[in-house]
C-alpha cells in the first residue's frame, strides 16, 4: 500500500491523503483498456457560504494537476472526478446555507428533484452511473464543507454494523491526524443523526459497497490549534489564495520517488 499525503498551502492546512494499492509504480493503471477505473469524487461548497470549502478544494485541483511526481502517480492510478461547486445560485445570491429555492442542497440527497435541485441530482445520478458500472469502483467520497464555530480540520463519518467496516472508514481521518498538523482526530465524529440522513456521505454510505469510504472533510472558518499548544493559528484568505499545494510527506517510499517533502 502507498500512502502520500496533499498539503493544501502554507496556512490552510488541510491535508488530504489517498492511499491505493500500487502493484506497479508507474505504468498508468486506470488508463489501460478495461481497465477498473478507482474513482475519487470529491465535491464542495454545497453550502455557499463556507467560502473555506472552495479554497481546499482549488488546493485539491492545482496539486492533481500539477507536475509533482506524486500527482503525476495519482493520475496513473486514480480517475479524480470533482463538483467544486455544488450551489452556484446560492454563491452567487450571497447566500450562507441554502440554493436559490430556499433548500439545503445537503439535506435532499435521497431524493433530489432535477428542477429543484438540478445540480444535486445531476451530481447523484452520474455518481449512481458509476457505482452501476462494472469496471468502475468509487472508493472515496469526500464532500468539503467549512465550520463556523470548530477549529481545526475535521471529518464526520457513517457508523456501521458492521464493526471492521467502521474501523476500516476510521483509518483515514486517524492517518490524517497523524501526518496534518491541523487535523483533529478528536473532533472527528462518526453518526446516524436522522437530521444528517440527506447529507452526501450519509446517503452515499448508505448506497455504495462496503469498499466505499465517505466522509464530509470539515475546515474551520477560523483557525486551528497545533497539538500541544495553545496558540490558535489563524487560516488565512491570503494563504489560500496563493493556492500551492505542496507534498508534507512521502511514507511510500513503494512509490520509488525520492525527496518525499518539499
Ligand atoms: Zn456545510
Amino acid at each position: 500500500m502507498a500512502l502520500c499525503v496533499l498539503h493544501m498551502g502554507p496556512s490552510l492546512r488541510i491535508s488530504l491523503f489517498f492511499f491505493f494499492l500500487c502493484p506497479s509504480p508507474f505504468p498508468a493503471a486506470n488508463l489501460r483498456p478495461g481497465a477498473e477505473q478507482r474513482v475519487v469524487f470529491i465535491t464542495a461548497r454545497v453550502h455557499p457560504g463556507e467560502t473555506p470549502s472552495s479554497f481546499v478544494c482549488q488546493g485539491i485541483i492545482d496539486f492533481l494537476v500539477s507536475q509533482h511526481p506524486i500527482a503525476k502517480v495519482l493520475r496513473d492510478h486514480l480517475v479524480f472526478k470533482i463538483a467544486p461547486m455544488l450551489n452556484p445560485d446560492g454563491v452567487y445570491l450571497g447566500n450562507y446555507r441554502c440554493s436559490l429555492m430556499g433548500f439545503d442542497l445537503n439535506r435532499h440527497w435521497a431524493n433530489p428533484s432535477p428542477w429543484a435541485h438540478p445540480t444535486l441530482h445531476g451530481v447523484k445520478q452520474l455518481i449512481i452511473q458509476m457505482y452501476n458500472d462494472p469496471k468502475i469502483n468509487l472508493e472515496f467520497y469526500i464532500d468539503i464543507h467549512a465550520h463556523s464555530t470548530m477549529m481545526n480540520g475535521f471529518m464526520y463519518g457513517n457508523i456501521f454494523e458492521d464493526e471492521e467496516r467502521f474501523q476500516r472508514q476510521a483509518v483515514f481521518p486517524k492517518l490524517l491526524c497523524q501526518n496534518a498538523e491541523d487535523f483533529s482526530y478528536s473532533s472527528t465524529s462518526f453518526n446516524r443523526d436522522a437530521v444528517k440522513a440527506g447529507t452526501g456521505r450519509r446517503f452515499l454510505g448508505g448506497l455504495l459497497n462496503d469498499t466505499s469510504y465517505c466522509y464530509t472533510l470539515e475546515v474551520s472558518f477560523y483557525s486551528y490549534i497545533v497539538g500541544g499548544t495553545t496558540s490558535a493559528v489563524p487560516y488565512t484568505e491570503e494563504a489560500c489564495i496563493l493556492l500551492q499545494s505542496r507534498v508534507l510527506r512521502l511514507p511510500g517510499r513503494e512509490l520509488g520517488i525520492k525527496g518525499g517533502e518539499e
